[in-house]
């Protein structure tokens, strides 16, 4: 007899029946059973020694196998192949991403003849909810939301037999037993048609995803998309659009092979491309546009009806988590109807964001399809890490896996820090851990701080931008297996709190030395500073002798009421997106960025002359003179020079990491010079680049730290 352990991401992704049928081809016997944190399979028989080779060719979709042990025991003389149930319960298993719904699905879906054509949830062990639906573990169907809906006996049949798709499949129904969707008085299919008449006539739907409440609108109408630009009250940020498929995306976004493999892919993020031909009002002023394809089966009911595009945005206000439940929806009243499902979300989750640079995935967003992310690393030390203030996400370390989740938001207010805590203590209970150590910011501000000194436990504080520089290390070893020993890391970024007291944002680290920064400049205004960057722009011209601005500004800025200094290069991006003459207001965080991409003009313009002893230096004399249509792209340049410069100086691979390479032109300007050079250069792929990696850098920190 042959015993395995399996060791990863394989239970409650049909798993068993995979083990079960390949041990049944072979003509095996033995028994699989699932086991707190691993899967046990005994097999013996004749071909007992090619069964690990057939089982992994035969993998499910969402398997995923970290680690196998495997013993050769005495024979136990078994007479057939058999899954045992397990008696402790399924243990630590891991909180799984929602997918979206999978081909044969679909297939069922639009088949006339199949008993599940046009319900609306439909669902199998490959595809569905999961971390959305999730109340506690074991992942068994009385612990999600799917619970007050019993199975009829077809369903009850289908989860029964291992050979079938829904084996197991715990959110399971059908037109009979599942949960129905509804459009004011309309049910089922009819409320579809509903919907899609609704929004033909111009009308702003919301429709409840997989993982909250978008507001959804038909994207090639003006009048649409300004009656919810103003509902939301937003009235630069791009929204996200979704097409009926990949060609359709083709006629108004350019798509590389990289971007048409994340936009089909399974965990169906939205894409940021570049933009071929504008939509209404859709990305003012910006060349890239943000797409996506149908992810839930009610998406692909809804453009079997419709082929105009849609925006799909997040029904909330001003930075509140995405809404998951109809009364808060129905309060905000920011819809004229509701498609909705008798499902409840138990957690939301928001769409992924991602783009693609250096032919690489970047991300904006980690959430739904992707998070929680969870990384197999033996010997962890329980850690709860609480991240930052924006895009904040947690991570923890327990059980010999290190996790992040989803993106939860900007913590600014009361609903995004309750929802925050209720992350925390989810994952606290799902995951059966206690912490020991607390990682938070050193930002004495922070609520997430705050929360983590509220708990009692050990509390240690990692300076934001070592942070960006150890989350991408993170990555760098537990998704691609390196360990680099020396390295030179740029986190450059917008905020962050210094070792000094002072606002952080453009720093070189060399190993954990600080080494070099960007030479701190005054800015006059405060937190108005951040949105009216005409203030970023005035302050930086006066460090250079040039007076700018009105007379209030310039008495505040002479005696130092209301001004902060700073290193940060996402402030410098802002100070000269104005002087620029790009804009005065920005409307969301990274639109200096984004202008500047689309004025830039390529290497051939050249740069700024700059200094780098201690603190980095650029002549802005230069750049106050400058033309002004010339000024995006040699600043760009002169940041790209910089990275060059400093790279060659130090002799070591580099990381680049922050928001400020949210930015494609300089990162793509950047990794190509560096691979000139030879120099080995690495940014995070597959965990966000900007502030929502902040926490797996604390976590990873923490417990290389402990160990
Ligand atoms: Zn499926
Ligand atoms: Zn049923
Ligand atoms: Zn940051």
């Amino acid at each position: 007899m042959i015993r395995f352990r399996f060791f990863g991401t394989v239970q409650g992704v049909g798993f068993r029946p995979t083990v079960y049928r390949v041990a049944k081809e072979l003509g095996l016997v033995g028994y699989v059973q699932n086991r707190s944190g691993y899967v046990e399979v005994a097999v013996e028989g004749k071909r007992a020694e090619a069964f690990e080779q057939a089982l992994l060719k035969a993998l499910p979709p969402l398997a995923k196998i970290e680690r196998i042990e495997k013993e050769q025991l005495p024979s136990q003389n078994f007479t057939t192949f058999s899954i045992i149930q397990s008696q402790t319960g399924e243990g630590r298993t891991q909180l799984l991403p929602d997918m979206s719904v999978c081909d044969e699905c679909l297939k069922d879906l639009f088949d006339p003849t199949n008993r599940r054509y046009h319900y609306p949830l439909i669902n199998c062990t490959n595809c569905g909810p999961r971390y959305t639906i999730i109340k506690d573990l074991p992942y068994d169907r009385k612990n999600t939301t799917m619970a007050p809906f019993e199975m009829c006996k077809e369903c009850r049949a289908e989860y029964e037999d291992p050979t079938s798709r829904f084996y197991h499949a715990q959110p399971i129904g059908c037109n009979e037993c599942g949960p129905k969707v509804h459009y004011e008085e309309f049910e089922g299919f009819a409320a579809i048609e509903a919907a899609a008449r609704a929004i033909a006539t111009g009308k702003i739907v919301a429709i409840k995803g997989v993982g909250g409440f978008h507001l959804v609108c038909d994207a090639t109408r003006e009048e649409a998309v300004g009656k919810l630009r103003s509902r939301k009250g937003r009235a630069r940020k791009p929204f996200a659009v979704m097409f009926k498929s990949l060609e359709a995306i083709r006629e108004y976004g350019r798509v590389s092979e990289t971007e048409a493999a994340l936009i089909t892919s399974q965990e169906r993020p939205i894409v940021i491309l570049k933009a071929k031909r504008e939509l209404a009002d859709v990305a003012p002023g910006i060349d890239r546009l943000g797409v996506f394809l149908p992810y839930s089966p009610i998406y692909y009911l809804l453009f079997s009806l419709i082929d105009t595009p849609l925006v799909v945005t997040s029904a909330n206000i001003s930075d509140t988590p995405i809404i998951k439940d109809e009364a808060t929806l129905q309060r905000l009243g920011l819809h004229d109807g509701m498609l909705w499902y008798e499902r409840e979300i138990e957690r939301s989750c928001d769409d992924s964001v991602v783009t693609v640079a250096d032919g690489k995935p970047l991300f904006y967003r980690l959430s739904r399809g992707f998070g929680p992310k969870s990384y197999y690393f033996e010997g962890v030390p329980s850690i709860l890490a609480v991240g930052a203030r924006q895009k904040n996400t947690i991570a923890i370390a327990a059980h010999d896996h290190i996790v992040l989740s989803p993106h939860i938001g900007d913590i600014k207010n009361i609903e995004s820090l309750e929802y925050f805590q209720k992350v925390v203590e989810d994952f606290r209970r799902i995951y059966a851990f206690e912490p020991e150590t607390i990682v938070c910011d050193k930002h004495p501000g922070y609520e997430t701080a705050h929360y983590a000194k509220s708990l009692g436990k050990e509390v240690v504080q990692l300076q934001h931008h070592r942070a960006h520089v150890w989350a991408a290390l993170a990555e760098l070893e537990l998704e691609h297996g390196v360990r680099w020993s020396e390295w030179v890391g740029f986190a450059w970024d917008g905020t962050g709190y210094g070792d000094d007291g002072k606002i952080w944002g453009g720093e070189v680290f060399v190993g954990d030395e600080r080494r070099y920064h960007f030479d701190y400049f005054k800015i006059c205004g405060g937190e108005k500073a951040i949105k009216d960057i005409r203030l970023q722009g005035w302050s930086l011209a006066r460090a250079y002798g040039i007076k700018l601005g009105d007379r209030l500004f310039n008495i505040a800025y002479e005696k130092n009421i209301n001004c902060f200094k700073t290193s940060s290069l996402g402030r410098l991006f802002d100070a000269v997106a104005f002087v620029a003459g790009l804009c005065e207001r920005v409307d969301f965080d990274g639109e200096a960025g984004m202008l500047m991409e689309r004025a830039y003009r390529g290497w051939d313009v050249g740069y700024y002359g700059f200094l780098i002893d201690e603190k980095i230096q650029i002549d802005f004399e230069a750049l106050f003179k400058d033309d002004k249509a010339l000024i995006p792209s040699r600043f760009i340049n002169t940041l790209a020079a910089i990275i060059l410069k400093i790279a060659q100086k130090e002799q070591k691979p580099v990381i680049l990491t922050g928001g400020v390479f949210q930015n494609v032109t300089l990162l793509n300007l950047a990794t190509t010079l560096l691979k000139k050079e030879g120099v080995p250069c690495f940014f995070p792929t597959a965990t966000p680049i900007n502030d929502g990696g902040i926490a797996l850098g604390q976590v990873w920190w923490a417990t290389l730290k402990r160990r």
